[in-house]
C-alpha cells in the first residue's frame, strides 16, 4: 500500500523535497505510525513543531472546540482566542506587541518590513541595510531568504530584496565589517537551526545588543525553530537576557497548526507598521488563537520546560559517550532538546539505516545529525534513541 502511495506522491506533487521513503499516518506521544503499519521513535517532531507529541487529547479537544464555534473571521474583526493569545504571548517573551503570520517565514517577512519602516521614519531616506549571518536560515519566501546565509539557497532567484550584508555567527568584528550608516538591524537566530545546531555566544550577544543600542539599530533575533522551550528556556534569549527589539517565532507555537508571529517593543511598533502597511487573511484567524493559547496553557500545566531541562541532560551525556566512542563521530553542540552531533562525513546513511530501525532523525547540513525530540520524550526514549543509533554507526 505504501509504494503506491509513494508512486502516486512522487507523479503529484511537486518535486522540491528528496523525502524519506515512508507515509506517515498517524502518531501518539513520541512515536509516529506508517500506512503499513511500522513505528518509529520520533526525533524530528516535524521540524520542532509538535513539541507536545502526538494526540495530546486537550490540545486536540481544544482544536475540536473551536471548528465547532468559529475557524475563520478576518483581521478587520476581533476574535477572542487570538486576543487571549497575544495576551500570553506578550506575557512570555516580554515584548509589547504581537502580528500573527500563517508561517516562519512570513514572521520573518514581517520583520523585516517593520525594521524598514522605523529606519524610513527614522531619517526620511531609503535603502537601509540589514546584517544577516552566514549558514542563516530564515525561510523560503523572497525577503527570507534574502537574509539566509546559504548562497545556494539564493543563486536561482536573485535579484532578492537589496542591501543586506553577510557577517560571521559569534564573530563581532566581522559584524562591524558590514556596519553603515545604513545599517537598520541585525537579524540572527539565537541558535542556528538548518545551519548545524550553533548557538550565538554570550559575549557575541550582549556586544550585538550594545551596539544595536549605541547606533538606534534594531536587533531581530530569530527564535523559529530555538524558541518555545527548546533550549531549556522559554525564548534562547533569556538564556542571557538580551532582549531583541523584533523576533519571531513559529514552528512549535501553534502546535502544529500553521502560525508564526513576529512581536516587537512599543518603541518599533510605534515607530513603525500602521494600518495599511501589513495585513494577512489567516493570519491569528480564531482556530490558530485557540490552538496558541492551548499550546502555552499545556506548557505550564504539563511544566514542559522543567522536562527538557530535565531530560536534556542526559541527552547531551548519552551524546558525548556516542562522541567518545565512534572516532567519525567528532563533536556534539546545542542546547536543551536542539543538539547536533558532528560527522567527518556525510551523515544520509546513518539517517536512512536509522529510518529501517524505527527511529526518525533528520541532518543539519551535510555532516551534522539533528537531534529534535518532541519536548516531552523521558529518558527511556533517550535510551531507545540511543540504542538505535548505535545499531546504525556500527
Ligand atoms: C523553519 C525556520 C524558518 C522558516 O519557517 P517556515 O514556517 O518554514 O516558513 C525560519 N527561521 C528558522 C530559524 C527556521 O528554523
Amino acid at each position: 500500500m505504501m509504494n503506491q502511495q509513494i508512486e502516486d506522491a512522487e507523479s503529484a506533487l511537486l518535486h522540491t523535497y528528496n523525502r524519506f521513503q515512508i507515509v506517515l499516518d498517524c502518531g501518539k506521544g513520541v512515536y509516529l505510525y506508517d500506512s503499513n503499519g511500522k513505528k518509529y521513535l520520533d526525533f524530528v517532531s516535524g521540524i520542532g513543531v509538535f513539541a507536545l507529541g502526538y494526540q495530546n487529547e486537550a490540545y486536540n479537544q481544544a482544536l475540536k472546540d473551536q471548528i465547532d464555534k468559529l475557524i475563520h473571521t478576518s483581521n478587520y474583526y476581533y476574535n477572542v482566542p487570538t486576543i487571549e493569545a497575544a495576551k500570553k504571548l506578550k506575557k512570555i517573551t516580554g515584548m509589547d506587541r504581537v502580528f500573527f503570520t500563517n508561517s516562519g517565514a512570513e514572521a520573518i517577512e514581517g520583520a523585516i518590513k517593520a525594521a524598514r519602516k522605523y529606519a524610513f521614519n527614522k531619517d526620511n531616506t531609503t535603502d537601509h541595510e540589514i546584517i544577516a549571518m552566514e549558514h542563516s536560515f530564515h525561510g523560503r519566501t523572497m525577503g527570507a531568504l534574502s537574509v539566509t546565509g546559504n548562497p545556494k539557497y539564493r543563486e536561482a532567484f536573485e535579484p532578492l530584496i537589496g542591501n543586506v550584508r553577510f557577517a560571521q555567527l559569534n564573530d563581532f568584528d566581522s559584524v562591524l565589517e558590514q556596519l553603515s550608516e545604513k545599517t537598520c538591524a541585525i537579524i540572527l537566530e539565537t541558535v542556528q537551526g538548518e545551519g548545524g545546531i550553533i548557538p550565538a555566544s554570550e559575549e557575541f550577544l550582549k556586544k550585538l545588543r550594545a551596539l544595536c543600542d549605541e547606533k538606534n539599530i534594531l536587533l531581530i533575533l530569530d527564535e523559529i525553530q530555538c524558541g518555545m522551550g527548546r533550549t531549556g528556556f522559554m525564548f534562547a534569549w533569556q538564556k542571557f537576557w538580551v532582549k531583541p527589539d523584533i523576533m519571531t517565532i513559529a514552528k512549535a507555537v501553534a502546535g502544529g497548526i500553521p502560525a508564526g508571529a513576529f512581536l516587537m517593543t512599543e518603541e518599533v511598533a510605534k515607530n513603525s507598521l500602521v494600518a495599511g502597511d501589513h495585513g494577512t487573511t489567516y493570519g491569528g484567524n480564531p482556530l490558530v488563537g485557540a490552538a496558541i493559547n492551548k499550546v502555552l496553557d499545556l506548557f505550564e500545566e504539563n511544566h514542559i520546560i522543567e522536562n527538557v531541562n530535565l531530560v536534556s541532560g542526559y541527552l547531551e551525556e548519552q551524546l558525548d559517550l556516542i562522541v567518545e566512542e565512534y572516532d567519525f563521530v567528532q563533536g556534539r553542540r546545542g542546547a536543551g532538546l536542539m543538539q547536533g552531533l558532528l560527522f567527518d562525513h556525510p551523515v544520509a546513511e546513518v539517517i536512512n539505516k536509522a529510518l529501517e530501525h524505527g527511529l526518525i532523525l533528520i541532518n543539519a547540513g551535510t555532516n551534522i545529525i539533528r537531534f529534535l525530540p518532541p519536548l516531552i520524550i523521558q529518558k527511556e526514549h533517550v535510551d531507545e534513541m540511543i540504542g538505535i543509533l548505535k545499531k546504525c554507526l556500527s
